[in-house]
Formats: C-alpha cells, sequence, structure tokens
C-alpha cells in the first residue's frame, strides 16, 4: 500500500479515514495517500488558526521570525529526502527540485528579515499622526502543483510574519512534500498558526467562501482567480491573486546568438514548461533569426525528457494528466493548421507516463492557440520581428501582463523596451529571477496585488491611522 500522508491541524497530525491518491506523472504509479478534508476538517482548522491568531499577532516580531528560521531548518535539514519526493509526485528532475527546496528555505530566511515600520504622516504642533500595519487575520491559501513547495512558502512565511495565522491547501495533484514539512514542523511553530490540509476540488471553494476567513492568497490559473474573487466578494475578504502568464521574450539583433541560445531554452523548458514566468513566445529579429532558432533547436537535441528521478534528465513529464491532454491538444492544434514545427510535434510513443517531446515551432502566426493561450508545456514558438514598434504591440497583445524578457549587447535599450512592456516584471539579460526584496505580481488578467517584498507583506495587513491631537488633551 501506499504510503499515507496526514494533514496539520491546531499542532496535530490528523486523518480523515478518507483517503486520496496521488500520482507520479513518469509512470503514472500511485506514491501516496492524503486525506480527504471536508467543510468539518475545514472548520477546526479555521477554529484553531482564529484561536492562534489571538496570541499570534502580539507574539514580538522576533519570535515570529524565529518560528520562520525553525522551518527554513527544517526544510534545509531534510533536503535530501524532500527533493527526491518532490521529484516523485511533480516529475521536475532532481537538480530543479533541489533548488525549488533550497530556494524555499533560502526565500524563508530572506523574507523573514522584512519589516514594516510605522509611517509619519503628520507630526505638527496640533497632531502626530502615523500608520501602523496590523494582520489581517486568519489566511487561506490556496497552492497550484508546479512549485508546490515554493508556493507554501510564499504564502505561510509572509502570513506568519506579519502576525497571520494561516490554512493552507496544497493542489490535490501534489500535496506530498508540504504534508511531509507539515510533519517537520509541527512541534516547531505553536498550535494553531500553520494548519495544512487536502482535499478534493471542493475544498478550495468551501476556503474561499468560508466565513471566518480574512483573506485569501492564490496561486493558479486565471480561471480559477476569477472564481476566488467572486467568492470572496460575499464578505470582502481581501485578495492576493497570482496567476496565469504569457511571457514574451524579445532578441534585438545585436544579441550574439551563441551566448542566449541555451538561456532561452531553459527560460522556456525548465520544469516543463510549467512555469507561470516561463518564456512562452518568443520573438526574435529577422536578422539573427535563422543563427538562434537553428542554435536553440541544436541545444535541445541534446536534452534528454525522461524520469526526473533519472540521471541525465534535463526535461521531465508533464504534472498531470489533464495539462498533459492540453498541450497535445495544442499541439495537434498547431499540427492539422499546417504550422512548421523546428523540433517535436509528435506524441511520445512509450505510452506510459505525461511525457510530451520537446516541441519548437517555426514562425507560428500571431492567432495561433500555441501562441496566443499559455501553454504551459514544454513548447516554444519562435517568431520574427523586424521593428521594435512592431514587437512591442505583439508582446503587449495579450490578456496577460506578468513578465518578460529583453535580450540585447545594449542593456540601455533593453531598458527602454522594457518600459514600454505591459506586464508586472521585465529582465533585461535573464529569466525566471525573482528576489524576496521585490514585489511580484501581474499586470491585466496575471493577477492582483502582489507577493515578495515589502509590497507582499502589506498584504497581509491592514493600515491603521492613529492621530492624537497635541493640543486638545481635556485635563
Ligand atoms: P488551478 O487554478 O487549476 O489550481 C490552483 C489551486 O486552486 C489548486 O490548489 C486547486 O485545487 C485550487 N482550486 C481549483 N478550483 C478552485 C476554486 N473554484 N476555488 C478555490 N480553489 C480552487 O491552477 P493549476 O492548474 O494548479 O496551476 C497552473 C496555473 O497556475 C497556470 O495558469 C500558471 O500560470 C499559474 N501559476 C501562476 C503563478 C504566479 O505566481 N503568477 C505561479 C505558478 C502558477
Amino acid at each position: 500500500m501506499a504510503k499515507q500522508y496526514r494533514n496539520l491541524i491546531n499542532g496535530e497530525m490528523i486523518e480523515t479515514g478518507e483517503w486520496l491518491d496521488v500520482v507520479n506523472p513518469a509512470n503514472e504509479e500511485v506514491i501516496g495517500q492524503v486525506p480527504a478534508c471536508g467543510q468539518d476538517e475545514l472548520d477546526k482548522a479555521v477554529a484553531a488558526a482564529r484561536a492562534a491568531f489571538k496570541t499570534w499577532r502580539k507574539t514580538p516580531i522576533d519570535e515570529r521570525r524565529a518560528a520562520i528560521m525553525a522551518i527554513s531548518g527544517a526544510i534545509k535539514e531534510n533536503a535530501d529526502e524532500l527533493f527526491r519526493l518532490l521529484t516523485s509526485e511533480q516529475g521536475k528532475p532532481h537538480n530543479q527540485a533541489q533548488q525549488e527546496i533550497y530556494g524555499a528555505a533560502a526565500m524563508s530566511a530572506a523574507q523573514s528579515t522584512l519589516s514594516l515600520e510605522d509611517e509619519i504622516n503628520e507630526d505638527s504642533d496640533a497632531r502626530l499622526s502615523r500608520t501602523r500595519r496590523v494582520p489581517v487575520g486568519v489566511v487561506g491559501g490556496i497552492v497550484p502543483w508546479n512549485f508546490p513547495v515554493m508556493m507554501a512558502i510564499q504564502k505561510i512565511v509572509p502570513a506568519m510574519l506579519s502576525g497571520c495565522t494561516i490554512i493552507l491547501k496544497p493542489s490535490p495533484f501534489t500535496p506530498l512534500t508540504t504534508l511531509r514539512i507539515a510533519e517537520l514542523i509541527a512541534d516547531k511553530v505553536p498550535a494553531g498558526v500553520v494548519n495544512i490540509i487536502t482535499g478534493e476540488d471542493d475544498l478550495g471553494p468551501m476556503i474561499t467562501a468560508h466565513p471566518d476567513i480574512d483573506k485569501i492568497t492564490f496561486t493558479g490559473s486565471t480561471a480559477t482567480g476569477k472564481k476566488i474573487m467572486e467568492g470572496a466578494s460575499a464578505d470582502l475578504k481581501r485578495i492576493t491573486l497570482e496567476l496565469g502568464g504569457n511571457d514574451a521574450s524579445i532578441v534585438l539583433p545585436d544579441a550574439d546568438p551563441k551566448k542566449v541560445a541555451e538561456q532561452l531554452f531553459w527560460s522556456s523548458f525548465s520544469n516543463a514548461g510549467q512555469i507561470c514566468i516561463a518564456a512562452k513566445r518568443v520573438y526574435i529579429h529577422e536578422d539573427i533569426y535563422d543563427e538562434l532558432s537553428a542554435a536553440i533547436v541544436e541545444y535541445a537535441k541534446n536534452v534528454k525528457v525522461g524520469d526526473g528521478a533519472q540521471q541525465g534528465t534535463g526535461v521531465g513529464p508533464i504534472q498531470n494528466k489533464k495539462q498533459y491532454e492540453r498541450v497535445l491538444e495544442l499541439i495537434e492544434d498547431a499540427k492539422d493548421k499546417g504550422y512548421k514545427f523546428l523540433l517535436g510535434g509528435d506524441k511520445d510513443p512509450s505510452g506510459t507516463g505525461y511525457f510530451v517531446p520537446l516541441t519548437i515551432l517555426d514562425n507560428p502566426p500571431e492567432d495561433a492557440r500555441i501562441v496566443a493561450e499559455e501553454q504551459f508545456g514544454p513548447v516554444m514558438p519562435l517568431m520574427k520581428f523586424k521593428t521594435e514598434e512592431e514587437v512591442i504591440a505583439k508582446a503587449n497583445n495579450s490578456e496577460y501582463g506578468l513578465a518578460g524578457a529583453v535580450w540585447t549587447a545594449n542593456p540601455d535599450k533593453g531598458v527602454e523596451i522594457a518600459e514600454q512592456l505591459e506586464t508586472g516584471t521585465v529582465w533585461v539579460n535573464e529569466f525566471l529571477h525573482l528576489s524576496p526584496f521585490a514585489p511580484f505580481g501581474g499586470h491585466k488578467q496575471s493577477g492582483f496585488g502582489a507577493e515578495y517584498g515589502k509590497e507582499g507583506l502589506k498584504e497581509f495587513t491592514y493600515p491603521q491611522v492613529i492621530t492624537v491631537k497635541k493640543d486638545n488633551v481635556p485635563a
């Protein structure tokens, strides 16, 4: 029988008697089971978080930081076990799973150093007015399956630091590593401050609708984000939404194809393309299009697609069957329309596991589904452009606005173009870099609010203005 992982409610590891299977996407075998929580367990977790909030909000920030550091330490000390478990449930190769686990430990430690100081609005003879930040209360955190551990940490750490308590719901596709972390931290965090529960598709809407939850912080698809916004409107819960993206990379004619080919490859194919900020549309200037596209294809031919647990694998499977079928559908549509493939375009012949061969398209039209929609798979459409004006318009022609990149020998020119892109993050000559100190969030339909940095931390607080009239003391 597959190993059973329990949930964390009020400092206790619990089970419900009903179990959900978790599958390894590389071989479709059941590798673990997790509890199926319903309204009862959610109510218990919310009650525990509500009770813990009373004392946690008043706990000195240094003690809250120490609890975050204990989580960071537990992740680091158990990294070897955790990254292997992460590969088995998520599919990503061991080296990328290691990056996620060590990255989560480092992000927690770095974010724990943030603080929100009081701001003085007025200090005159008449009055002293200052703004302080107070925690919102009980938070519901809902995360996806592409970076299950990093996303969980991204919700738990700022909630704890701000003085909030949290109920976190992992994706039913990838709950195992998060629940193993729950077990490791159960005695390191005061009971009720962090609760982690798993369930089927109905658990997310139950969290959004729960009257005793004050805020939802969500990472996932734009479609689900809209449902959450709607659900949260009933009692005006605060919301932070990190949603989908269709990021454009722009390669200017002065970029050396030999220097950028490999980096461009990984900006699209890391984590099998299942990254909100992956380069999903790559625009290359016509002067270097042939040379650069040939260099990317040449590099791709040496990258092995396979089980992430096997040495030498560069790109793993798609994480789940539904997403696998969606990516195949987009590739099939591109084939039906007669678009040209430089690589891939076929289904993996082996049959077992959700593998999609690396797929690179040659100059498909802007309205191709594989260009206009978020593929979220190992697919890289390369498109030719002539002028800056044209490429900026094309990059901005999307309902998404998450991130983007400009590649050029002239960084000033890169910044000039970056400033014209309608996205929350733009990199010049790098990709996928997120800082714990810089706000990360989407423009347009890629999100609402931000995570990371002081701006991200503020989202877990309300501003409270205290004004003291100095010359009217009734004494
Ligand atoms: P998803 O929206 O299907 O699911 C995300 C989470 O929401 C899961 O835990 C799921 O169980 C839960 N959920 C589903 N329906 C719900 C509902 N009605 N109410 C409340 N919760 C519900 O997303 P996914 O397929 O797991 O993840 C892929 C998507 O996430 C992509 O669009 C990707 O771009 C996006 N993403 C965004 C970021 C970012 O930071 N902007 C990061 C990673 C992934």
